[in-house]
């Protein structure tokens, strides 16, 4: 890590973003609010970090970005007034409750029909289907044999999602059903900008995803005036591009708490 990166020889840059008069800070959760952990229910949120968080929700809007469902996303971090946002951008519990983003409500009960379908189509025993409401899930880990059954849940799936206009993605021992929509962390940063009309931007991360969060504040920050920082969260198994990306540098988790709390501080003080 380039020590000329780490944000504590750049508190001048940090300090700027927070002088705007409409200032977000957004935050990955998983391997920057939390240690990795070998199962993703095992992870926990480092409570220094929630403990800032839930300080800078009554100074400035605070929101989360996961991969995880919404719904998870708010348990892990539990703190009350902040904004989560799930499934890729796809979902959003705000202090009003959970709202779909409305071009993924249009496909909630087509997902919803096809996994019943699948359900009874399939004779499987094993098999779980999760309805997630934005996005369905048909896992397979529980299958004698995962290789035929991941076989025939696809081609049970395809002929119907082609004609409901789904799209099918495959995992890890799952297969999920989704819109066929564009969605990442990037246009997800986006959206909050615009909706809460954001002039400054702090956005830790640490992962390959989060990196259409950077760009896309880059772009913002480069066509608009808003100021913004994208801050790679850098750990032993961080990839190449987030250190890159990133405008500045926290040493790991530990860290991205402690700036948390020098955030709550700046803006006690200023
Ligand atoms: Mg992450």
């Amino acid at each position: 890590m380039k020590q000329t990166k780490h944000w504590r020889q750049n508190t001048d840059r940090i300090r700027s973003v927070l002088s705007r008069d409409r200032v977000g800070l957004i935050t990955d959760i998983d391997g920057t609010l939390s240690s990795i952990a070998p199962t993703p229910e095992a992870a926990q949120v480092l409570p220094a970090g929630r403990d800032a968080l839930a300080a800078l929700v009554d100074r400035i809007f605070v929101a989360a970005i996961s991969g995880r469902a919404a719904e998870d996303a708010r348990r892990m971090v539990g703190v009350e007034g902040m904004t989560y946002v799930g499934n890729h951008g796809m979902e959003r519990w705000t202090p009003a409750g959970l709202k779909l983003t409305p071009e993924v409500e249009d496909y909630v009960d087509a997902i919803s029909d096809l996994l019943r379908y699948a359900e009874a189509a399939l004779d499987l025993a094993g098999i779980i289907v999760e309805d997630k409401g934005s996005t369905g899930s048909i896992h397979y880990r529980q299958c004698d044999d995962p290789e035929t059954a991941r076989q025939a849940i696809l081609d049970a799936v395809r002929t119907p999602a082609d004609c409901a206009g789904l799209g099918i993605t495959q995992g890890r021992r799952v297969i999920e059903v989704r819109p066929p929509l564009a969605y990442d962390k990037g246009t997800a940063v986006q959206s909050l900008i615009d909706d809460h009309r954001l002039t400054g931007v702090l956005y830790p991360g640490d992962d390959t995803t989060d990196v259409d969060a950077f760009r896309a504040i880059q772009a913002w920050r480069a066509e608009t005036d808003g100021a913004g920082l994208a801050l790679g969260a850098i750990g032993p198994e961080t990839p190449d591009a987030v250190a890159k990306t990133a405008d500045l540098h926290l040493a790991g988790v530990e860290d991205v708490a402690a700036f948390l709390r020098w955030l709550v501080g700046e803006l006690d003080t200023a």
